[in-house]
């Protein structure tokens, strides 16, 4: 049987990325099955759950999922269980996507874009391993309320064990281990009481990996030192919240979030959900100049990690690489005049060096 890929293009420019994302995987593997089913907004239109039965039964049988991104500026004001975004909800919790795996990359020839000094970002390869499924998004009570005195007061709750910690630890330490081997743990350990548990696993896991380095950081000052010397990390491991925050910094750093895929990986053995990290981008949404490269790259991901195809995620890569590398730009990144290609014409750019 034919590996299945889920395929939940979104809204916004979800489909407009999503569907290049799918013909990049189906030029390098014809033999995949890629079935499109609709999530998010585009299901509530039609009356249905953020999250359809039929789109959840494809995620059961499937060997990975492709996604694009859920949420649209109409339903911000409604409840959580009403909003696009629920879908994704869903999906991390039900599948316990607990790993979400951030790559951080400056191709070269890309620098002007950044939003700092080419300088300080060329070359740069960093990894953001952000827990995904507990901290104080998952946590309760979890409300809005009235107070005893009538006063309107909200609460969320920060809250780990130890072997949720544990095991984010270990998928930090592991990559750590095939890159420069440095792990830096970001947390807030002066002031949350979830950080001092964070910091107590995360060394007592580091021992298990004695090949590499670890260093704490508070995540005011990792804040600071991402925009200051970059290329300083390797591994940054951290909590839901932080991690939330930090990569979206990270990702300007390569001049546009467009450019950014990630892979969340949970318990069951090779499934996975590989998304861009951006979300749906109304402002550009149906004109068709949406980079796709975060969900281009995000396929290669899905190659390497749930279908054990690195010769193929690595063509894909590569071929990012070239098209950059060849002076091609999606109208985000580019500066000073230089010619903008719309979605269309990227792809096929890297269709080409496929
Ligand atoms: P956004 O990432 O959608 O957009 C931020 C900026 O980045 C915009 O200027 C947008 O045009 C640009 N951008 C993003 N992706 C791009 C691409 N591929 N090519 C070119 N430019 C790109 O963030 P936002 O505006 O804060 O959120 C919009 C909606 O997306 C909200 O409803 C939010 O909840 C949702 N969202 C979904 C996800 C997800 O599905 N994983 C993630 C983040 C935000």
């Amino acid at each position: 049987m034919p590996p299945t890929i889920a395929v939940l293009p979104g809204d916004g420019i979800g489909p407009e990325v999503t569907r290049a994302a799918v013909r990049v995987l189906r030029a390098v593997r014809p033999d995949l099955d890629c079935v499109e089913t609709r999530v998010g907004a585009a299901a509530l239109r039609a009356g249905e759950p953020a999250l359809p039965d039929a789109a959840r039964a494809l995620c059961d049988r499937s060997d990975a999922v492709l996604f694009g991104s859920v949420g649209l500026p109409e339903y911000e004001a409604k409840p959580m269980a009403e909003r696009p975004e629920y879908a994704l909800f869903l999906l991390r919790r039900d599948y316990e996507l607990y790993a979400n795996v951030r790559p951080v990359r400056v191709f070269a020839g890309l620098e002007s874009a950044s939003s700092l000094l080419p300088e300080l970002v060329r070359g740069l390869d960093l990894v953001v391993i952000r827990e995904l499924t507990g901290g104080i998004y998952y946590g309760r009570p979890k409300e809005q309320r009235t107070g005893p005195d009538g006063v309107e007061e909200a609460v969320d709750t920060m809250f780990y064990r130890a072997p949720e910690i544990e095991r984010i630890a270990r998928v930090a330490f592991e990559l750590a281990r095939k890159r420069r081997k440095h792990v830096t743990s970001v947390d807030k350990q002066n002031i949350l009481e979830t950080s001092r548990l964070w910091r107590r696993v995360v060394e007592r896991v580091a021992l298990e990996y004695p090949g590499v380095t670890l260093a704490h950081m508070l995540v005011d000052n990792a804040a600071m030192q991402l925009v200051r010397r970059p290329r300083d990390f390797d591994v940054i491991l951290t909590e839901n919240m932080f991690g939330d925050i930090l990569s979206d910094e990270a990702a300007i750093l390569t001049g546009s979030v467009g450019n950014l895929p990630s892979a969340s990986l949970g318990t069951r053995a090779h499934f996975g959900l590989y998304e861009p990290i951006g979300g749906t981008a109304p402002d550009i949404a149906g004109k068709g100049i949406a980079n796709p490269t975060a969900a281009i790259l995000s396929a290669a991901m899905l190659l390497r990690h749930s279908l054990d195809d690195d010769a193929n995620a690595s063509r894909i890569e590569a071929a990012v690489e070239r098209v950059f590398a060849s002076g091609a730009r999606t109208a985000e990144l580019a500066r000073g005049g230089e010619p903008a290609l719309d979605t269309l014409a990227f792809l096929q750019r890297v269709l080409a060096q496929l």
